[in-house]
């Protein structure tokens, strides 16, 4: 079934104009207002940006859907960030989404270290499918994409219809820099992933990630991709 954009692409349009020269903090106040509890922020625990998106969120509206997407693969270092940030930024409802399938049942149906073979079918099953269940029912996504992180994350709108999902996606940093997102988090003391102090500038499954590489380089090496295909 598809869904119809909340949002007219003229009043998408106009969002953008009109945000491309805010601060984030109001845009988020702008999406907590104008989507209440059907908003729902993604969150890794891996990167800065997102971790100053759950700060800026849960200072308005601590019980926000906020959702994580376990693959399985993740750093112990993510989980021990949630596990601290959680409590710290006050946030009242974090919940985890998983495969379908076992990292044995994936083994089994498609091979072991399929992310070696196939990676987009990988990142299929174990991220956009859970990322389409934590999304049901909702009508906009916060995410915290900044265009500075890769090439092709270059013209991230701040606005957007998510086809893929059926609602409108959100990143309120998109605009900013590394640097003012560090600023951010430092300012504020907003916990991050330790594993940002150890040379890994994108951290997503260990399977996937390597340090010493400038921005999403480090992910998926060997490939010609740098999207789990979430954002594309
Ligand atoms: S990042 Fe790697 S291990 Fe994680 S879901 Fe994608 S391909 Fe699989």
């Amino acid at each position: 079934m598809t869904t119809l954009p909340t949002l007219a692409t003229p009043q998408i349009e106009a969002l953008n104009e009109r945000f491309e020269v805010a601060d984030p903090r109001e845009i988020v106040a702008w999406a907590v207002e104008t989507f209440s509890d059907g908003l729902s922020v993604g969150a890794s625990f891996g990167g800065a940006s997102g971790m100053a998106i759950l700060h800026m969120v849960a200072a308005l509206k601590p019980n926000v859907h906020v959702f994580v997407l376990d693959t399985d693969y993740l750093f112990e270092e993510t989980n021990e960030t949630m596990r601290r940030a959680v409590p710290a930024l006050g946030l009242g409802n974090v919940q985890v989404y998983k495969s379908k399938l076992s990292h044995e049942e994936q083994a089994a149906q498609y091979g072991s270290a399929l992310w070696m073979r196939d990676p987009d079918l990988c990142c299929e099953l174990r991220k956009v499918e859970p990322n389409r269940r934590a999304l049901e029912g909702k009508t906009a996504w916060v995410s915290g994409l900044r265009r500075d992180q890769s090439e092709g994350r270059a013209e991230t709108p701040i606005v957007s219809w998510a086809p893929k999902f059926g609602v409108v996606k959100l990143n309120p940093l998109a605009n900013w820099t590394e640097q003012q997102t560090w600023e951010y988090v430092v300012k504020n003391g907003v916990p991050y992933n330790p594993l940002l102090d150890q040379g890994y500038t994108s951290i997503g499954c260990y399977n996937c990630t390597i340090p010493g590489v400038q921005g999403r380089a480090g992910r998926w090496q060997g490939f010609d991709k740098d999207e789990c295909g979430l954002h594309t």
